[in-house]
């Protein structure tokens, strides 16, 4: 589902990342573990087509991102991905519930129609948030924001789930719990899940650790 070959990305004259080989397939459940600032965001922008390597590929599901033009990206990146940032990324003026609504409102080609809005709230009422769906991200919690975007990656059944540090900020019981939805919807839809994190206690979880070390190069 994921292929990254020979994959090389610079920041300008700065921070360049190498990346020879990465293959995650369906269904698998992949964590990435490594020191902070050694790139592994930046990797997850290049899976996600956020990101446009310079030289090599990065495929998802056969489609070679680089090659299609920004909408086209843009476009396969909203179907296909669900991404939860490290800094979470909600909007504001947005309630919780809008919040895990909005690639509806941005991915060109997906319907919002009511099995999404049953959806957004089931996954917020899984996440112990029923009764916030109307707050906005002021007024919740650092652990609840966080849920918030969990639920928001989870909402259009992606085939590619991308996971920057998604339990970082929940106690032990919710880190967990996010886990679990995260792996239970992986699993309903065969999706390929590659997860940045740092809380050891939940590798044995993963089909597969990779150290960053071992998976890049750094220049
Ligand atoms: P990690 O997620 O592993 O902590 P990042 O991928 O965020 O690492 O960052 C890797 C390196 O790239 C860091 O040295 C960081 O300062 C640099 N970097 C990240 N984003 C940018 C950017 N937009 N422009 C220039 N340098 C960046
Ligand atoms: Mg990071």
């Amino acid at each position: 589902m994921i292929a990254v070959r020979d994959l090389r990305f610079a920041y300008g004259q700065g921070f360049a990342l190498t990346v020879p080989w990465l293959d995650v397939a369906a269904g698998e459940r992949v964590a990435v573990v490594g020191p902070s600032g050694s790139g592994k965001t930046t990797l997850l922008n290049l899976v996600s087509g956020i990101s446009v390597p310079d030289t090599g590929m990065v495929s998802l599901g056969g489609t070679e991102i680089g090659a299609l033009g920004d909408r086209d990206r843009r476009a396969l990146r909203a179907a296909s991905v669900g991404f939860v940032f490290q800094e979470f990324a909600l909007v504001d003026y947005l309630s919780a519930e809008e919040n895990v609504l909005y690639p509806y409102r941005i991915g060109r080609g997906l319907r919002l129609d009511r099995a999404a809005r049953t959806r957004a709230r089931a996954l917020l009422s899984e996440f112990g948030l029923g009764a916030k769906t109307r707050r906005r991200p002021a007024q919740l919690s650092q652990g609840e924001r966080q849920r918030v975007a969990i639920a928001r990656a989870l909402v259009t059944q992606p085939k590619v789930i991308l996971a920057d540090e998604a339990t970082g900020n929940l106690d032990p019981a919710n880190k967990a719990a996010a886990l679990d939805l995260l792996f239970a919807q992986g699993a309903e839809t065969d999706a390929a899940l590659l997860c940045v994190t740092h809380d050891h206690e939940l590798l044995p979880r993963f089909d597969r650790v990779i150290d960053f070390a071992d998976l890049a190069g750094v220049a």
